[in-house]
């Protein structure tokens, strides 16, 4: 596991790596606190020296004083503990030299003593080793006292460092840490984070597959399972489009085949008066079913011409073009079915541009208006803007993604009850006379504002109006943009 290439490994690895820091830690604590330990008892050992020393001479003084031959044993003891403590490995490299002239001196003082107890009292010789054993007792104490002090001093520095040698173990300690838990949340929590922004995103509507934000097992597998769920996801879209088409399809062809049976009939009826009455009708009758037959005729034909326009396979294209030309164009279009009284505003924004299929699109602006008109309107209101993404859309039944542009075309006519707002998108559904309408206007401004991804709704009362809305997602990839040109 050098380089650990799941989630799960990472964090164990991070875990591992802590464990053996402290273990790491803790062993050379122990081992530095076991060499202070050890100098503590050392200074023990070295105060002892100098105790010895001091107890060495004191007997010595003594002796001097009183003569007593118990004191000069006392002494002579004193001296071997102080020989057989010098023998012991002091283990004080730092003292080697002043540990060999202890040695040494204390050599020479047993000598001494020997010597002062074997020589005849009151003579000078007696007198004269006197002095030397002081002056060499003398320097046993000096000594020893200085292997205090040097002793002393190792134990502090040996102490300060240690307490250095801590910090740093902790500061160190407290820097890893962060560095680590930095290491972990870049290699863990930043592909978890990326993961959730792209999910994010997929709720928000993007259907494209994921990218594998890092090579962990854990997000690999996670970001094909989800690439698998978008592709079934479009497929089953696909399936449920299809069928929908083929229902809209069927109530297409029972609409054609009612649409057509009508005039049909009529000319079925127009024919058998003409069989029965042809040998003694009078002319101006048999040319009066001769036009009934023409006019059906040409209702049949009318229904079958509307009917080829909308099934022909036109390709879809889409470019830039000013929102507002377009609208005035529809309206220049239509000006001769305009009544003079009727006012028509538009609130549209010359900057703005629509990236569509302009003669589409037409034909939705066309349909809606005529419709309006034939509302008998005071008023006919067309407005457009860009909508941004934050603001919230207030018609449920027309959300789409992201940016868009929201066209609103508002008349002040007759209105519609709800039972008609509920079918006029149906093919065939009209409330107009026979002659003025085939109810497939709308029908088709649905199906093309659904080939733009966008969304049509209405909202209408009866004598109160009607607000037709289409709402077209800006689309920033192929550069449409309500201010670009
Ligand atoms: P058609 O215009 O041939 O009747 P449409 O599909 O365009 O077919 O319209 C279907 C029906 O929707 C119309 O017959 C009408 O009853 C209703 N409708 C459409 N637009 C309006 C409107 N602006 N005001 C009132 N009713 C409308």
């Amino acid at each position: 596991m050098l380089f650990p290439s799941s989630l799960r490994q990472k964090i164990t690895f991070g875990y591992l790596l802590v464990a053996v820091l402290i273990l790491a830690v803790s062993l050379f604590t122990f081992e530095s606190l076991k060499r202070v330990e050890a100098r503590i008892l050392l200074s023990e050992r070295i105060s002892g020296l100098f105790e010895t020393a001091m107890e060495v001479r004191r007997f010595e003084r003594n002796y001097f004083l009183h003569g007593q031959a118990a004191d000069l044993s006392e002494n002579a003891d004193y001296i071997n503990r102080l020989e057989a403590m010098l023998n012991d490995d002091l283990a004080l490299p730092e003292a080697h030299a002043q540990i060999e002239v202890l040695r040494e001196k204390t050599r020479r003082y047993r000598q001494q003593v020997g010597l002062y107890a074997a020589a005849s009292a009151n003579s000078s010789q007696r007198r004269d080793l006197e002095q030397k054993v002081r002056a060499t007792g003398k320097e046993l104490v000096s000594i020893t006292e200085m292997l205090v002090q040097t002793e002393r001093q190792l134990l502090q520095s040996s102490l300060a460092s240690f307490r250095i040698t801590l910090v740093f173990i902790v500061v160190g300690l407290a820097l890893f840490m962060i560095a680590l838990g930095q290491a972990l949340s870049r290699r863990v929590a930043f592909p978890l984070q990326q993961m959730e922004d792209y999910v994010a995103a997929i709720s928000a509507g993007r259907r494209d597959t994921l990218p594998f934000p890092s090579q962990d097992r854990e997000i690999v597998s996670i970001t094909l399972a989800f690439n698998h769920m978008l592709k079934e996801l479009e497929l089953r879209q696909k399936h449920l489009l299809r069928s929908e088409k083929l229902a809209s399809l069927g109530t297409l062809l029972s609409g054609v085949a009612h649409e057509l049976n009508n005039p049909l009939s009529n000319i079925w009826t127009s024919c058998q008066i003409l069989q029965e009455e042809s040998v003694d009708a009078d002319q101006a009758h048999q040319q009066i079913l001769l036009a009934q037959i023409d006019e059906q005729c040409e209702r049949a034909r009318h229904i079958v011409s509307s009917l080829q326009d909308f099934a022909r396979e036109r390709h879809f294209g889409r470019e830039h073009f000013s929102l507002r030309q377009l609208m005035e164009q529809t309206l220049r279009f239509i000006k001769a079915e305009i009544p003079a009284h009727l006012a028509i505003t538009l609130h549209i924004d010359d900057t703005l541009y629509l990236y569509a299929d302009r003669q589409r699109l037409q034909q939705v602006f066309l349909n809606l208006i005529k419709n309006a008109l034939d509302a008998s309107p005071g008023s006919i209101e067309i407005a457009a803007r860009r909508r941004a993404v934050a603001e919230v859309a207030t018609e449920a039944d027309c959300d789409v993604t992201g940016d868009t542009i929201d066209i609103s075309i508002q008349d002040s006519g007759a209105g519609m009850s709800a039972e008609c707002m509920s079918r006029i998108f149906d093919p065939f559904f009209t409330t107009k006379d026979v002659g003025h309408g085939m109810g497939l206007g709308l029908f088709i401004v649905y199906q093309i504002i659904e080939e733009h991804e966008g969304c049509i709704t209405v909202s209408s009362s009866e004598g109160q109006g009607t607000t037709f809305l289409i709402r077209l997602p800006v689309d920033h990839t192929r550069g449409q943009d309500a201010e670009a040109g």
